[in-house]
């Protein structure tokens, strides 16, 4: 019994194959190149797929379920992606059934962030917690969240947006319209748009040098590894984004009382200089009964938190993993 599961980033998609118990067998990375538009996007994801199996010398008739997951939001009950924030031209495309059609299996879809917490519940670092949040800090912000060791999906599917969160009214503009959300200020696409548009009043910077002076090359990762060399222009973006992410995850604290905040996706790479200063604005900011019992940890799975988030939502459907199980 395998299944496969799609994660399909604004900028990288993984996929994977899994054995009946969620164990990644295989899985490969392969850029998204949006830019050559979707059908190209989906025939190399399909492609990667068939190279996967036939690694293994399986065929389709091996699949029992695909789960596909890509950022923004989803009509998860008729397989639809709605809007893909990064990914122009994505609006209302019915994933699950192309991929369905191509491997004559079951597919299903659903938001990034929802499938990676489904993934921390039942194989990472939620595992043993009751009640528990779940922050992804990549390109976007985005969330999930789980009550009584149960994925709170929201009225149509959507819950746990914690990104879109105003943080500063009359802040930059955000993706999604509004000005000052979380995302606009704690992103790792906000962190580097932020460190390109003012590096140049910081001319010592080392950020620079990196790039050789073409500021359109800095990323989030440049600004972290600045900040943790101590680089002061790097220092002075990355606390100020640090700050708003705590008073992000502050304002769930306090909201939803969890006993864990799950921090995944890839500006977690920068380790305790990301969770050091989300979890002082925690102990500052959250009401001390809530903010005294809650952890705050990164993601068990990794950068395969997605791919396994797809795996385990097949699982789900399929009735491998769930309530009672
Ligand atoms: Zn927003």
């Amino acid at each position: 019994m395998s299944i496969v599961g799609i994660d399909i980033g604004g900028s990288k998609t993984i996929v994977g194959v899994a054995d009946e118990n969620g164990n990644l067998i295989n899985k490969k990375r392969l850029a998204t190149l949006v830019n050559l538009g979707r059908e190209q996007v989906i025939d190399s994801v399909k492609a990667a797929v068939w190279g996967l199996l036939s690694d293994y010398h399986m065929s389709s008739e091996d699949i029992d379920g695909i789960g596909v997951c890509c950022g923004g939001p989803v009509d998860a009950e008729r397989g639809l992606v709605l809007t893909c924030p990064n990914m122009p031209g994505w609006d209302n495309v019915a994933l699950a059934k192309i991929f369905s059609e191509e491997f004559n299996a079951p597919a299903w879809i659903d938001n990034d962030a929802t499938v990676a917490t489904l993934a921390e519940l039942m194989f990472g670092a939620g595992m043993n917690v009751n009640n528990f949040v779940y922050f992804t800090v990549s390109a976007g912000i985005g969330g999930g969240i789980v009550i009584d060791r149960k994925l709170y999906r929201g009225s149509n599917g959507n819950a746990g947006e914690f990104g879109h969160q105003v943080v500063l009214p009359d802040g930059p503009p955000c993706t999604c319209g509004d000005r000052g959300c979380l995302e606009s200020l704690s992103s790792g696409s906000s962190i580097a748009k932020r460190a390109r548009r003012e590096c140049f009043d910081w001319p010592s910077t080392v950020l620079l040098h990196w790039v050789d002076g073409n500021p359109m090359l800095i990323t989030s990762e440049h600004v972290s590894r600045g900040a943790a060399e101590e680089d002061e222009f790097s220092s002075y973006i990355w606390n100020q984004a640090m700050n708003y992410l705590g008073i992000g995850v502050a304002n769930v604290v306090n909201i939803l009382n969890p006993e864990l905040v799950v921090i995944g996706g890839g500006v977690t790479r920068a380790g305790e200089l990301l969770f050091e200063p989300v979890r002082r604005v925690i102990e500052k900011r959250a009401l001390s009964g809530l903010s005294k019992i809650v952890g705050v940890v990164p993601a068990a799975l990794g950068d395969d938190v997605a791919v396994v988030g797809a795996i385990t939502l097949a699982m789900e459907r399929l009735g491998l993993v769930g309530e009672g199980l």
